[in-house]
Formats: structure tokens, C-alpha cells, sequence
């Protein structure tokens, strides 16, 4: 492809993206590309599922009547012909191809060349883009790339404006009539509330679309206003603080920025949006990014960096946007808290009692937040696409967090449905609470101490509740992430104290702080292209020592009254990590008995997470007390399916033969040196997994205490026997999907003599 139609293709693809509707879109599409291409006439074609038929939804080149009128059946013409065959044709003659099907509406008897390619997104086939030519002409290899690279860009754009136009299409039909937006499962339960939308404050690209009616115009016009006035009183009290420290050449700068702030094109451009329709936040998105790229695209330096500056002034008006917005929140009722990516913190934005589920944009079921609300027993759902907050905000949600859909505005009907449907979850739920108190084992009595995953003091009360025999995994960074500075040495200790206590005797094992990948702390940003495979868990904390020794010292010295701490290390991806770390935690040891305080030294492990640490197990073994599986990042690294990519989610599968092998090895080298082994990811809590690891000699579980109950009752259902009979069948299989039926089938038997109705 020459330089000029890279250009061309990648401005198409850019205009595409920026496109609100599907039509707008496809417009675009048929016209650059017929421009760049010299051809005659330029089309989309749709598969509409419904009729098995390709439409014809945009053309340049042929009549415009013929839009929407066009259909072709799956195997009819050359569109089909593409459309099937999933590969470029390029034909000098199309009338003289044996596929050639004649259509009056387009004037077809004028056209001969043709070159068609397939709009393909995830394997599926969703479109055909064909070009047209008057006189012979077979397309060049140059044309072909060409097209098939900008259908390749296009699918995944068309489908977002599809969705989005679509979705904005069906709500201004029945204005008041329900919809569902779907996404992935995140935590399992269903939840009717409220839905209060947050945003990452003040990042403009992180701002929606959002339709406002005619009605709204002015309260977004004057909510803009006053963004205005407050950022120009901000910079003059800003202006006057800096007075005697600044040049006033420098102070000169707040005037500039006012100037900026006052001037035509960005007030009334902003204004102009907001009439048409979109809300102040969005018109302010788009007016900023309009100058932003005007400036980028200048020659003189000087004025092209003026562009941050536009940024930077955006950012500050969206600021105090979003702070009209959030003092308008005032949380009563249940709510659904939803966003682009729900953060940790944001958690606390919303008193406990009142969060009902939680609705991510960003994010799979094994991001953190997902894990998180499953620790708290909340429903949530991750990964959805385009939702028109304007029409969310404030509305009633149902959520149901089993099937990943979020009824919106729902019927009456759906609700009593749903109800119902709780109602039947509080009784399976009443149902377990009987194996509360019954201990974990198998029916040939094999003992399998189940504890849970916590990270919140919110959460030790369910966790007791549940049975628990300790604390598996304690995610410390939890409470790091809810604040905005570290928290001291004593703070800590107290808080780890209470975790202690309120366990005690039982074993309590915490995780040194993992932050990094997708845990950032808002007060210590890292930022990295790859943040799974940067500076994550223990390579931070070596790097630190003074955060990791605070730590240390604050778990050991927490352990004083009731010696049931168990430490433990993650992201050990080398020995030496092993070896430092705890030279580390003796330094600490050493310090606070010099110091009189006698705390006993830990018994230390470490989470087998991560491939390299696999091959290192005998060398591991020899150096820990205990070994935790940590099968979210393990999946995540040996399949290398990123956690939170929800476009790679069907692939993230913690029974693929690879994943199971891998622990089974694990288990098998950890008890060559008589090291016990647990595993405390989100794999433990799902039934059918749980009984190939008991059937593969895992000597614990931890995981979410919602899942316990469940979990207990499978292992009570099955013998030892029986599960290391599964074991030998499942390691020799070849996919997770047969994996996942041969146990499912093992547990609906198992249902039937102990009847239980589980949702696996
Ligand atoms: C894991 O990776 O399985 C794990 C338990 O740790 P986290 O989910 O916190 O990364
Ligand atoms: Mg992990």
C-alpha cells in the first residue's frame, strides 16, 4: 500500500471511529474510499441475521433509492459469493462470473469491474464492502490490501456504532419502555436498584455521549456557566496566591488562561453542542478535542504545545462539571454503582448497605473489582458496550450478574420475575446455611479445610458467617487502595489485629501488598504500556523496601496476642525474590524484638502464580512453609488471555488441560517436600473445579465466602475416591469445554441423591 493510502485509510478509519451513528459511518466509508480508490461506485452491504439476507445500507455510485431496497440471499450474487466464501473477489467482468446476479435498482448493467471483501469481527462474517468499476478493471494487489485492511478496521467500528446507534434508536421508540444491555458475568446474584453512574473524575476521554432533550438544554448550558466562572475565580485566587513567587511574566499565564477560558470559539462552540443535543460534558469532550488537534496539527512548536494547555484547561472545567454532578448524588435507596471502570475505591463512594450490584464497562470476571463484589456477596457485570448514561442515570436496574444481562427500566413483569427469582436464591441460600456448621470432607472422610478470601473488615462478618475455618488470602492492598496516602506502621497493625482477632484461632494468612497491573493506588501512579507484565506484587516491594519492611512490621507485630498469622508473597516469578523477601522479613523480625517486642517469627509462603515459578519448585519448596495457587494469574499467564479483556474473556478458562496440569504438577512437587498447598483464586469457588483439586490432593481451598457453602456441599457429595477418578479422566482430555460437561454431568447426578439445586 502506498504511503498516501495509509494516510487515507487510517483518517477513514479515525472519522469512523468519531462517528455517533451507523449511518453517519457507513456514509463515510462508501465516499473516502470510492475518492481514494477511483472508483464508480462503493457499497456496504449488511447481514441481517434475522432473514439470512446481505442489505445493501450505504452506497456511493449507485442510486440512492437502492439503499435498504438491495437484499441478497446468503448464496446469491457475488456479494454472497464474498460473503461465504469469507475471501477478496476481484473480477475484471462481473457479468461474465457464474455467480453474476443481475439487480435493476443499482443500474447494474453499468458496471463490470468488481472487488468485494468480507467484514469479518470475531470469526463472524457481518458485512461485505464491495467497489465498483464502469469499465473492465481488475483491482491491484495494492487496491486489495487496501480494502481488505480498511474492512478489517471497520468491523470492529461499525459494530460500535451499530450498537450505540442502535441502542439510542430503540429508546427514542418507546421512549418509556424497558431494554437490556448485555455484558460478562462479573460475581453471580441478581439485584434491582437504582443506577448512580460514576466516572473517572476529570479525564475527558473517559466522558460518554449522552442525549439530552430539549428540556435539558439550559440546565446543561448553565451548569457549563458555572464550570466557567468557578475554574476563572480558581485561577484568580491562584493568580493572587502566587503573586509574590511568580515572575509577572509567569503570572501572566492565569490571564492567558483566562483569555482561553472566555474566548468565543471555545464558549459558544461548546454552547452550539449542547443545543444540538449533547450534554455539556460530552459538547466540552468534543470542543477540546477539536482545538486539541487543530493545535497538534500547527508548525510552529510554540503553538503546538498550546494544545496541553487546552487540555489541561478542559480537564479543570470538566472537574467542576463532575462536581456539580457528584454533590447532586445522594445515596438513599439500593443503588447500582456503573461506570467505565468501576475503580476499587469507588466502592466507598457508596455506603455498603446501599450497593446492590456494580455495572463495568471496562473489566472480565477476573478483574479485581469483579472479585471484590463477589468477596461482598454483590452482583456485578463487566464488559458492556455503549450504555447511554442520560437514559441510566437514576433509573431502575435489575441486574442479574448469573447471565451477565441489566434490564433497564424494566416491566413490571420482569421484576415480579426477578423477585421471585431472589426469593428462590434465599431459599437455596437457607438451604446451605445448614452445612454451616458441618465440617468439609469428603464421604470417605477426607478433611478439606475450606476458608475464604477477604480484604475488608466489612467482609470478616460474612466470612465468619460462612464457616470458614481461617482466612486463605488476605488481600491487603484492599484497605491501601481506599485511601489516599499510605497508611503508617501502627495503622496498619490495627487493622490487621482486628483481622487476627476476629478469626482467631483460626489461621489468618495475608498477602503482602500486590498492587500494580490492574491495582493502581491512586497516590502512587505507575504507568506502563504492559501493567500484568510490569511492576507488580513483590518486584515492587523489593524495589521499596521501606513501604514492604513498614508492612512486615505491622503484620508480625499485629501477631503478638494470637499467634495465628500466616505470611504470604506474591508474583514470585524467581527464587532470588524468595531469598531477598525474606531476608527482608528476619530484618524486620530482628528489628522489633531488639526493639522488646516479641512477636514470633512467621510461618512464610509464597502464591505459585506465575509460569517460571512452576519450573522452580523443588528450588521454591526448599526455601517456604507453604505454597497458595493463585489460578487468576496463572490462567491469565499460561494462556496469556490478559484478566481484564473482555474481548479475549471466552478464551480465559481456568479447567483448559494446560491450567490443569500445571496445578496438578504443582500439588504433585509441593508434597515431594511435604509442603502443603492451597489455592485461593476465583477457581475454588466453582464446584466442579473444586472437586478435581480435591481429586488431585490440594490440601486447602480459600475463596469467596458467598461461594463456601456451595463449594462444601459438592465436596461432601463426592468420595476422595471418586474425585481422583475424575482427575485421571479430565487431565487426558483435550478441551475445557468437555471437561466442564463430563463434571457438570457428575454433579447434577450427585444432585439428585443430595438434593441441593446448584446454579454451576
Ligand atoms: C490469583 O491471582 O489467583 C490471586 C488469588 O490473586 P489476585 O486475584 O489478587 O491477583
Ligand atoms: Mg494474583
Amino acid at each position: 500500500m502506498t504511503n498516501k493510502m495509509f494516510d487515507t485509510l487510517r483518517n477513514i478509519i479515525q472519522d469512523v471511529n468519531e462517528a455517533s451513528e451507523l449511518e453517519q459511518a457507513l456514509n463515510i466509508v462508501v465516499h473516502r474510499t470510492r475518492q481514494v480508490m477511483h472508483a464508480d461506485a462503493v457499497s456496504v452491504y449488511f447481514l441481517d441475521d434475522k432473514n439470512d439476507q446481505l442489505v445493501l445500507m450505504a452506497s456511493d455510485g449507485y442510486n440512492q433509492k437502492a439503499v435498504g431496497k438491495i437484499k441478497f440471499n446468503l448464496n446469491q450474487g457475488l456479494v454472497g459469493l464474498v460473503f461465504n466464501q469469507t475471501e477478496p473477489v476481484n473480477i475484471k467482468n462481473a457479468h461474465t462470473h457464474p455467480n453474476y446476479h443481475f439487480v435493476t435498482e443499482t443500474d447494474e448493467i453499468s458496471f463490470h469491474g468488481f472487488l468485494g471483501v468480507p467484514i469479518i469481527q470475531h470469526r463472524r462474517a457481518l458485512g461485505v464492502l464491495v467497489v465498483r468499476q464502469t469499465q473492465h478493471r481488475r483491482f491491484s494487489a495494492n487496491d486489495e490490501t487496501f480494502l481488505v485492511t480498511l474492512a478489517a478496521q471497520l468491523a470492529g467500528a461499525i459494530s460500535h456504532a451499530k450498537k450505540a446507534g442502535e441502542l439510542t434508536k430503540s429508546l427514542e421508540d418507546v421512549n418509556d419502555s424497558s431494554f437490556i444491555m448485555t455484558g460478562l458475568c462479573g460475581s453471580p446474584g441478581i439485584a434491582i436498584g437504582e443506577a448512580l453512574v460514576v466516572f473517572p473524575p476529570a479525564s475527558l476521554s473517559a466522558v460518554p455521549d449522552n442525549h439530552i432533550s430539549d428540556d435539558e438544554v439550559n440546565e446543561q448550558i448553565n451548569a457549563f456557566n458555572d464550570a466557567i466562572n468557578n475554574v476563572e475565580h480558581e485561577f484568580k485566587e491562584l493568580s493572587q496566591h502566587m503573586a509574590g513567587t511568580l515572575s509577572n511574566e509567569e503570572l501572566g499565564l492565569f490571564d492567558a488562561f483566562c483569555l482561553m477560558l472566555r474566548s468565543d470559539t471555545l464558549v459558544d462552540n461548546v454552547i452550539d453542542r449542547i443545543k444540538s443535543g449533547q450534554w455539556a460534558q460530552g459538547a466540552l469532550r468534543e470542543t477540546i478535542d477539536e482545538h486539541v488537534k487543530q493545535f497538534n496539527s500547527m508548525e510552529d512548536s510554540y503553538l503546538r504545545e498550546r494544545a496541553a494547555d487546552i487540555k489541561d484547561l478542559g480537564r479543570r472545567i470538566l472537574m467542576h462539571l463532575q462536581k456539580q454532578q457528584t454533590s447532586r448524588q445522594e445515596v438513599t435507596g439500593p443503588v447500582v454503582l456503573i461506570g467505565e471502570e468501576v475503580s476499587v475505591s469507588q466502592f466507598s463512594e457508596v455506603p455498603l448497605q446501599h450497593l446492590a450490584a456494580i455495572i463495568s464497562s471496562k473489566g472480565s470476571a477476573s478483574s479485581h473489582v469483579a472479585i471484590l463484589s463477589h468477596a461482598l456477596g454483590i452482583p456485578s457485570v463487566m464488559g458492556v458496550d455503549n450504555f447511554p448514561v442520560s437514559r441510566i442515570k437514576g433509573q431502575k436496574l435489575v441486574v442479574d450478574g448469573y447471565s451477565g444481562q441489566i434490564y433497564v427500566k424494566p416491566k413490571q413483569a420482569i421484576i415480579d420475575e426477578f423477585n421471585q427469582l431472589i426469593n428462590k436464591e434465599k431459599t437455596l441460600n437457607a438451604e446451605l446455611k445448614a452445612l454451616i456448621n458441618k465440617p468439609s470432607e469428603t464421604k470417605d472422610g477426607v478433611h478439606i479445610p475450606l476458608y475464604v478470601n477477604t480484604g475488608l473488615l466489612q467482609d470478616v462478618s460474612p466470612s465468619l458467617k460462612s464457616g470458614a475455618e481461617g482466612v486463605g488470602l488476605y488481600r491487603t492492598e484492599i484497605p491501601f487502595l481506599m485511601r489516599d496516602g499510605f497508611p503508617g506502621e501502627d495503622e496498619q497493625a490495627k487493622t490487621y489485629q482486628q483481622v487476627l482477632k476476629s478469626f482467631s484461632p483460626r489461621p489468618v494468612t495475608f498477602r503482602t501488598l500486590d498492587i500494580g497491573g490492574d491495582k493502581a493506588l491512586p497516590y502512587f501512579p505507575v504507568v506502563e504500556a504492559n501493567p500484568f507484565l510490569g511492576w507488580r506484587g513483590i518486584r515492587i516491594m523489593l524495589d521499596h523496601p521501606e513501604i514492604f519492611l513498614t508492612q512486615i512490621r505491622a503484620i508480625l507485630k499485629s501477631n503478638i496476642y494470637n499467634n495465628n498469622l500466616r505470611l504470604m508473597l506474591p508474583m514470585i516469578s524467581d527464587v532470588s525474590e524468595v531469598d531477598e523477601s525474606l531476608k527482608l522479613i528476619q530484618k524486620a523480625h530482628q528489628e522489633l524484638i531488639t526493639e522488646g517486642i516479641d512477636v514470633p517469627y512467621p510461618i512464610i509462603g509464597i502464591m505459585i502464580e506465575v509460569p517460571s515459578a512452576i519450573y522452580q519448585m523443588d528450588a521454591l519448596a526448599k526455601r517456604v512453609d507453604f505454597f497458595s495457587i493463585g489460578s487468576n494469574d496463572l490462567t491469565q499467564y499460561l494462556l496469556a488471555v490478559d484478566r481484564n479483556n473482555k474481548q479475549v474473556a471466552s478464551l480465559y478458562n481456568c479447567l483448559h488441560p494446560s491450567v490443569l496440569n500445571s496445578i496438578n504438577y504443582i500439588i504433585t512437587i509441593a508434597h515431594k517436600y511435604n509442603k502443603p498447598v492451597s489455592l485461593c483464586g476465583e477457581m475454588a469457588g466453582d464446584p466442579a473445579s473444586a472437586l478435581l483439586l480435591v481429586g488431585m490432593g490440594i490440601d486447602s481451598l480459600s475463596m469467596s465466602a458467598g461461594s463456601l457453602l456451595k463449594v462444601k456441599w459438592a465436596i461432601r457429595s463426592f468420595t476422595k475416591k471418586k474425585t481422583e477418578e475424575l482427575v485421571a479422566r479430565t487431565l487426558t482430555m483435550e478441551s475445557a469445554s468437555s471437561i466442564r460437561s463430563l463434571i457438570k454431568h457428575e454433579l447434577n447426578q450427585a444432585e439428585l441423591d443430595n438434593p441441593i439445586s446448584i446454579d454451576n
